[in-house]
């Protein structure tokens, strides 16, 4: 496939950076180059900004009704799923994932948000508060402003469209810099915004270096919000950079979820959920199960259950309708998840599946399915997010145990629980500290409902009514009467 857009999208036009730099983008499956695409320096989000912040203040958009708003994010998703064989395949060929999720789950779940958000644009209120005879006191609700959108490598246009939705029902403007890895599918939805009828400069789009880009964009007095979703590690910096300014700020950060099965659950759902909590999306998602902990009694069938199926899921061609396992995002971080299982070994847990890296047609940056047994809280592989397709099982005695280590995590994104004991899985949701508690079930979202992190994990929330408390300002009026 012909890659189409590899401009910088700024004011509703395609246009090359100014230094004239340009980047490329490789098909992790496979090696191969795909495009080389226009870079975004320093003044390119200068300008990309400074659209944003003309479309914000005037022209077309703060004088559209909110009806219309809310309709042309519903125009934009039914764009969107007019061209998701199209989307889909850039966001396979950039990413590595199969092409099942893409055109299933990524572009379809990204058109639900729109028109979720769509729904809402006309019913953002304010109140109206009886206080005083002398007085008439009340609320309004108005957008924050420019946002700069942040956003990583694992759904590339999923997370782009978590805050883009939300951020053009309320009335703000945006400003996108999707991770160097994977910007296609978010060029493509530029091309796909510009179709529907986005006025130009209400979203932008400048692919760049996180250092300078990115920098830039969360330093950039014109900006009044960042959204960002990341790593731990960036996300500091990033909250350290919006401090200056005080720059409204959320962050959806890294997580090392817990997925719990206790021995009065429903073993083989438990064992589809926790294959499938972990390997979907080769495990670079960041609500990932990635620590099964598994009730003693229960232990030995469900561990050999689980590894039997793990050998049985061998990566594939993304391309393939057929795979469910694709290729990680890139060769340094198959390197990265490879350092994980070393030193898994070298901490004594017990391999029980995979563990190796694995070509498709002899290339590409895949790994197999890997299960370790015998992980104790304090191995690295129970403690830090590897970000793919590695999971560590451990084994608790009573429901105490295992809300103590589920916990024991500076991470608190999403957790699984697997009973048929209605009161403990309702004990369990309520102690484990977590943004989003699965029960009898694992990564399941939907626009309605707010996903985001406890502790580490990040704060604020995304989608669902929640989000939008984040893209608005409160003001209250007093007029005396
Ligand atoms: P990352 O933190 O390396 O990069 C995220 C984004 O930040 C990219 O666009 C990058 O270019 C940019 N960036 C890097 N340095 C920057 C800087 N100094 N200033 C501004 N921007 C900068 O993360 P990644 O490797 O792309 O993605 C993986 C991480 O994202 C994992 O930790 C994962 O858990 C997390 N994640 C979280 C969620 C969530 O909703 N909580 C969802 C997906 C991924």
């Amino acid at each position: 496939m012909k890659v189409q857009f590899k401009d910088l999208f700024i004011d509703g036009q395609f246009v090359p950076s100014k230094s004239g730099r340009t980047f490329a983008t490789t098909n992790p499956a496979t090696g191969q180059h795909l495009a080389d695409l226009a870079e975004a320096g320093v003044e390119d989000v200068d300008a990309a900004v400074a659209a944003a912040r003309k479309a914000f203040e005037g022209g077309a958009w703060p004088k559209m009704h909110a009806r219309e708003r809310g309709k042309l994010l519903i125009r934009i998703a039914e764009r969107l799923m007019a061209r998701a064989d199209e989307v889909a395949t850039l966001e396979t060929l950039d990413n590595g994932k199969p092409i099942f999720e893409s055109r299933q789950i990524d572009i379809p779940s990204s058109a639900d948000v729109l028109f979720y958000y769509g729904g809402w644009a006309d019913k953002l209120t304010g109140s109206t508060l009886p206080l005083t005879p002398d007085a008439f006191q009340f609320t309004l609700r108005e957008p924050v402003g420019v946002v700069g959108a942040i956003t990583p490598w694992n759904f590339p246009l999923l997370l782009a469209v978590w805050k883009i939705a939300p951020a053009l029902a309320s009335g703000c403007t945006v400003v996108l810099k999707p991770a160097s890895l994977t910007p296609l599918s978010c060029l493509a939805f530029g091309d796909v915004c510009r179709e529907a009828g986005l006025p130009p400069g209400v979203l932008n789009i400048v692919p760049g270096p996180g250092g300078t880009a990115g920098q830039r964009l969360i330093e950039h007095p014109g900006v009044d919000k960042i959204a960002f979703t990341g790593s731990v590690e960036v996300g500091k910096r990033v909250a350290a950079a919006c401090a200056p300014g005080l720059k409204r700020l959320t962050l959806e950060l890294g997580g090392k979820s817990p997925n719990v099965v206790f021995a009065d659950g429903d073993l083989e759902a438990a064992a589809r959920g926790a294959l499938s909590g972990i390997f979907y999306g080769k495990g670079e998602v960041c609500a990932a199960g990635s620590r099964l902990l598994v009730e003693a009694s229960a232990h030995d069938a469900l561990v050999q259950t689980i590894a039997e199926k793990a050998k049985k899921m061998v990566a594939g061609d993304p391309l393939n309708p057929k795979t469910r396992l694709g290729s990680l995002v890139s060769e340094e971080q198959r390197r990265s998840v490879m350092g994980y299982v070393e030193k898994a070994q070298a901490e004594g847990a017990t391999l029980v599946a995979g563990g190796h890296p694995t070509a498709v047609n002899g290339a590409g940056a895949f790994h197999e399915a890997t299960i370790f047994d015998g992980v104790t809280p304090e191995m690295t592989i129970a403690r830090e997010e590897i970000f793919g397709p590695v999971l560590s099982v451990l084994t608790f005695r009573d429901e105490a145990e295992a809300a103590a280590i589920g916990n024991a995590t500076v991470y608190g994104l999403a957790a699984g629980v697997w009973t048929r004991d209605v009161s403990k899985a309702h004990r369990m949701a309520r102690v484990l500290k977590a943004g989003t508690v699965w029960i009898n079930t694992y990564n399941f979202y939907d626009p309605a409902l707010p996903f985001g992190g406890f502790k580490q994990s990040g704060f604020g929330r995304e989608l669902g009514a929640a989000a939008l408390e984040q893209y608005t300002e409160q003001k209250s009026v007093w007029l005396k009467l």
